[in-house]
């Protein structure tokens, strides 16, 4: 069995997103990167997410830079990975981006219970001043993808 491994288009890298609704994300925080699972939804080259107070939100605060990964493996001998590399943005409830935050209301609530993974926590939260949960966006500056075929 040989295997044929190929660079993705843009368009097929930008059609696999807007059809993925699962990935890792990774973010870094002086030089320690952290990667967690979470579901997104991919439009005009902004992946919206949904998610509690906590490391990861810290981080990217901290450091915007991050990075998106998300693969299919229908077999062994043949996926497709794109990995995306784009700054974090937060959709606060104020004014600015108060258009943003419904467009990624509007798009995340179409899938099935990710309110309840994301808003999953382990421990019980302290008292917060403000809400706990936030809409952010990761807004796209790079998108590469690779694609392996079974050729026999
Ligand atoms: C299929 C799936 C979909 C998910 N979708 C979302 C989503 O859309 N939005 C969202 O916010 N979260 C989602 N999660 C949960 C997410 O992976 C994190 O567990 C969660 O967001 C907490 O991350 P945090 O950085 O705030 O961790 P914190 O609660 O601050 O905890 C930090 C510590 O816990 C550990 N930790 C945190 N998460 C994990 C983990 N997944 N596995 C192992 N150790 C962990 C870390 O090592 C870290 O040191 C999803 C998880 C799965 C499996």
């Amino acid at each position: 069995m040989s295997m044929a491994l190929r660079t993705m288009k843009l368009d097929e890298c930008l059609e696999m997103l807007g059809g993925a609704h699962y990935g890792h994300l990774a973010c870094s925080n002086e030089g320690q990167p952290y990667v967690v699972p979470i579901y997104f939804a991919f439009q005009a080259r902004v992946a919206y997410s949904f998610s509690m107070q906590g490391k990861k939100v810290e981080w990217m605060r901290r450091n915007p830079k991050v990075c998106l990964q998300i693969e299919e493996t229908p077999s062994k001998s043949s996926w497709r990975s794109v990995v995306l590399t784009g700054k974090f943005q937060e959709f606060p409830d104020d004014q600015v981006w108060h258009e943003e935050r419904i467009h990624a209301w509007s798009l995340l609530e179409k899938q099935l219970n990710w309110w309840e993974i994301g808003s999953l926590t382990p421990d019980p939260l302290p008292p917060a001043p403000t809400s706990n949960h936030l809409f952010y966006g990761i807004y796209v500056s790079d998108i590469s993808g690779r694609k392996a075929t079974q050729t026999d």
